[in-house]
């Protein structure tokens, strides 16, 4: 079969996405990749679809469990062989499973977590058809030593404990020149060819409001800051004409729970989702949102990796988010359908003191100051008076285009 009968085939899509044929193209021809695309570019079928016009068993590390389920699952319908390996399955399904893929080959789905079991190892070093690996969310890699996702470090050594080098298909939304270096070293695929998609996006306008000297005043006390900021959301939440669903990002669980305690109270339908909250609690949150039971998503950063909702109109951030690269991440989650979206970002100054608290927490001096990087870049885009988007693409090391001319300060210009 050839790949454009396999993409209308088997995905029931009419053409490739920009970036996408070029990046797959290197892929079928059997050379190792590195591909930076946008959120919602389409990045899981770079992977997936050469599986079925090259043999061989591709593994596919990617970070969370139940992302790894939603696209097997989808796979498995359009009759696409797949498999997700994690510690649920019990020992009989797993060593099935793991006996299954490496033996007849597939797409067989696992966190790196997986790979510091012996059995799996053993078996996946043994397995002659394992042909390709391809690490999804990439970006994780350079930043695995810092962070708590030890094991993405330990991926690269694992390839090398390989009898036979299987091909490698790196995949992100975001990565710096920097990052883009560090995974190649990381992973040990010095020659990977990059393909970098731009990472601008035209349907998102951006936003970036100080409330610090908010003029909001309830009564004739000044408001606090929590209030200010509060009542920031709220006046974008009126604006929003409730088509699609918005997600609103805070900085901390606490203010994840007040934010929704405040604006359940106005009877706005919302959910919340952070990283504190019981796994049983977090699937029905995400259903509610993705269904558009309750369209306003209230959460942590913990929300929205891999997230496939088409049309969020508003991505609000109450508060400076941690780093640039999280930024970005998080705005590429609105308009995905392409249609025109809001993404509005509230701080204040002290958002900076609090988050390099937050940073400084654990980790040695290294890691803190890699980390406090990424947060002085936000520093630049706050102040910046230049369009936004232009700010963002210098930081990850792309040429920046032209003026957006829809950001607050392009428009801010041309009042
Ligand atoms: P990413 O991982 O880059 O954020 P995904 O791989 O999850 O993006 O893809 C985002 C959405 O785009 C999915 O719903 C996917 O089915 C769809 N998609 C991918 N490629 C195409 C294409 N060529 N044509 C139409 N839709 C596509
Ligand atoms: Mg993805």
């Amino acid at each position: 079969m050839e790949k454009m009968e396999v993409l209308r085939q088997y995905f029931g899509f009419s053409s490739f996405r920009e970036g996408q044929q070029t990046l797959i193209d290197a892929v079928l021809a059997g050379r190792d990749v590195l591909g930076v695309m946008p959120t919602g570019g389409g990045k899981s079928l770079c992977y997936e679809l050469p599986a079925l016009l090259l043999p061989g068993l591709t593994l596919v590390i990617s970070p969370l469990k139940a992302l790894q389920l939603d696209q097997v699952e989808s796979l498995l319908n359009k009759g696409i062989r797949a498999a997700v390996l994690n510690s649920d399955l019990s020992a009989a399904e797993h060593r099935d499973v793991l006996e299954d893929m490496t033996e007849h080959g597939g797409l067989l789905y696992l966190a790196p977590e997986q790979l510091r079991s012996p059995t799996v190892a053993e078996a996946l070093q043994s397995c002659p058809i394992l042909t390709r690996i391809a690490v999804d969310e990439a970006h994780t890699l350079p930043q695995a030593k810092d962070d708590f996702r030890k094991a993405y470090g330990k991926v690269g050594s694992f390839i090398h404990s390989l009898p036979h080098r299987p091909q490698v298909i790196a995949l992100t939304a975001t990565a710096t020149r920097n990052d883009v270096s560090r995974i190649r070293k990381s992973l040990g695929i010095p020659n990977a060819e990059r393909f970098r998609t731009p990472l601008r996006r035209d349907n998102l306008h951006l936003c970036i409001k100080n409330i610090d000297n908010s003029k909001i005043r309830k009564g004739k006390r000044k408001p606090s800051t929590e209030n200010v900021l509060f009542q920031s959301v709220e006046r974008e939440l009126s604006k929003w004409d409730e088509d699609g669903a918005v997600i609103i990002y805070c900085p901390t669980v606490k203010l994840v729970k007040r934010l929704c305690k405040w604006l359940k109270a106005r009877d706005y339908p919302v959910g919340k989702y952070h990283g504190k909250m019981k796994h049983a609690k977090r699937k029905p949150a995400q259903q509610a949102f993705m269904r558009g039971k309750k369209p306003i998503m209230i959460a942590t950063n913990a929300f929205g990796l891999g997230i496939d909702k088409p049309d969020v109109r508003l991505v609000i951030h109450a508060g400076l988010p941690l780093s640039m690269d999280g930024y970005v991440q998080e705005i590429g989650r609105a308009g995905r359908d392409g249609k025109k979206s809001r993404c509005v970002l509230f701080y204040t100054k002290s958002d900076f003191d609090r988050n390099k608290r937050t940073l400084s927490q654990s980790g040695g001096r290294k890691a803190v100051a890699r980390r406090l990087k990424r947060l002085n870049a936000l520093h630049g885009l706050v102040d910046s008076k230049k369009c936004l988007w232009r700010v963002i693409e210098k930081y990850f090391g792309e040429k920046p285009q032209k003026k957006c001319e829809k950001c607050c300060r392009c428009r801010q210009k041309s009042v």
